[in-house]
């Protein structure tokens, strides 16, 4: 064992015994009804101006199965030339959590399965001490469905072309949350330039779907120390959140 699978064995076992009796926090997660079944074309059009109406209207009717079709011939935009298999997503039908990442990396890549590697591991390890599986609870993916080359971050234009696929995602698998990971994927979606920092400390709501802000687990990989505990606070709230709504139903 290696020192970081050491450091994340450490952090794990630590994580799964923090707080293990403690009730989860109280939160105040309301879904408003219109999240039931979220109508996210206009949204898509906003974010996407200027492409073809009919190119929206064709995305924004696809089923699932479609889609994960569509994205694999997609040549919206140039990470179609780069990669070796483009990311669609993957996890449960009705997902109580929707985790949004960036963009796919070289494992991601090379599998075409989000979140393999270390830190989809180590994303694994955060679910479980929170009682998710991928399986049964959670949807992964990410804003861009193909991986930039050299890991950079998607450019505005790629985002813009590859977002109505994440937003029939969404509409489709009405997930109870979402759960951004990263600066960028939580600047996309709740269109702000705010600090990650800043994003972390409320619950926010995309379209009606409540909407928690984390750091992404390469970074907390890197940086176990400075984030390892914001991120079991965030966890414990969108846990919370969870049982919340839940209740509700
Ligand atoms: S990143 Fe998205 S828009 Fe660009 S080619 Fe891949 S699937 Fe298409």
């Amino acid at each position: 064992m290696n020192e970081h699978d050491d450091t994340v064995n450490r952090a794990t076992r630590l994580w799964t015994l923090l707080d293990d009796a403690q009730a989860l926090l109280q939160g105040t997660c309301e879904r408003t009804e219109a999240a039931q079944v979220p109508d996210l074309s206009a949204c898509a059009a906003a974010l996407t101006c200027g492409e073809e109406p009919e190119i929206q209207t064709g995305i924004s009717q696809l089923d699932m199965e479609s889609l994960r079709a569509a994205v694999h011939s997609c040549t919206r935009c140039g990470l179609s030339r780069t990669r070796r298999n483009p990311v669609p997503g993957a996890g449960a039908a009705r997902p109580q959590v929707m985790i949004i990442g960036e963009a796919p990396g070289a494992q991601e890549d090379e599998s075409g399965i989000p979140f393999v590697g270390r830190s989809g591991s180590y994303l694994d390890r955060w679910m479980h001490a929170i009682g998710f599986t991928r399986e049964q609870d959670l949807y992964m993916t990410n804003i861009v469905k193909c991986r930039p080359p050299e890991n950079r971050d998607p450019s505005a234009d790629e985002q813009a072309a590859c977002l109505p696929y994440l937003l029939r995602q969404i509409e489709l698998l009405q997930p109870k949350m979402l759960l951004c990971l990263g600066l960028v994927a939580s600047q996309i979606l709740l269109d702000t330039t705010d600090s990650l920092g800043r994003l972390r400390e409320q619950t926010h709501s995309f379209h009606g779907i409540p909407l928690v802000v984390t750091y992404h687990p390469s970074a907390v990989l890197r940086y176990p120390e400075k984030f390892r505990a914001p991120v079991w606070e965030d966890l414990k709230r969108l846990r919370s959140c969870v049982n919340e709504l839940n209740d509700e139903d």
